[in-house]
């Protein structure tokens, strides 16, 4: 039986050879970021395969290609401002703050209070800083006007709909990039490119809904 430390090589090689993961900077960040530390106690042994986990209220961690390749299609470098909607189990919200290093901030915001409680323990489990990371608990779906402007947005929950009056666009800076699944049960991981007004489908995708005002209502 392979042992934990094989199956993460398993894993890189995998994200590598699938070219999900094209960059050294994301390739470090990952390893860095451990994502053993993000998935409960009871599913460790799935932590780096290649599949969402549950996190518990309903919610997932996504599978390390959606993240590789989400990281790789922000094009993140040190010292931007990142808004993430959506901590989740805190996994990417690290890996975000890795990127951007400490000269730079990562905002999120979480809907449900014990996954926002649950992500900050995460972040502290793996060892990784907290002293550019802010986590808030509140409805994320029209971002976070406060910590305006941002050089990028990651959405970790499909939205319903995004159009160019959407308030997440007004928060970027000029030349910034948003990221987020759009539409219903399958979506389109849509990269939006304020410099050119540029909107790309560039993978289809499965997330959780983003659920509040500009996302969907609550079932
Ligand atoms: N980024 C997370 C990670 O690395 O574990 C995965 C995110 S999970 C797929 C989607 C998250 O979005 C859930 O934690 C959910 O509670 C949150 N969410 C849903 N609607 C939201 C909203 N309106 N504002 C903020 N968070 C929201």
């Amino acid at each position: 039986m392979a042992g934990r430390e094989d199956e993460k090589e398993r894993m890189f090689r995998f994200l590598r050879d699938t070219s999900f993961l094209k960059t050294e900077k994301v390739e470090k960040a990952m390893r860095k970021v451990d994502r053993e530390f993000f998935v409960p106690e009871s599913e460790k042994g799935f932590a780096y395969y290649d599949t969402a986990i549950p996190v518990g209220y309903g919610q997932t961690i996504s599978a390390p290609t959606v993240v590789a390749f989400m990281l790789e299609a922000l094009d993140l470098r040190e010292g931007m401002r990142v808004l993430e909607v959506g901590a989740g189990s805190g996994y990417n919200c690290a890996l975000l703050s890795v990127l951007v290093g400490q000269k730079g901030r990562v905002l999120s915001v979480e809907r449900v209070p014990e996954l926002a409680k649950l992500a900050k323990a995460n972040i502290a489990s793996a060892g990784i800083s907290m002293n550019n990371i802010e986590i808030m608990v509140g409805d994320g779906s029209g971002g976070y006007p406060p910590g305006a402007p941002y050089d990028r947005i990651a959405v970790t929950a499909a939205l319903p709909s995004l159009d160019l009056g959407h308030p997440l666009i007004a928060q970027l800076k000029k030349d910034g990039k948003l990221l987020a699944p759009v539409g219903s049960y399958v979506q389109d991981l849509v990269l939006f490119e304020k410099k050119n007004g540029k909107m790309s489908r560039i993978l289809p995708v499965m997330f959780v809904p983003l659920i509040g005002k500009y996302g969907f209502r609550e079932e």
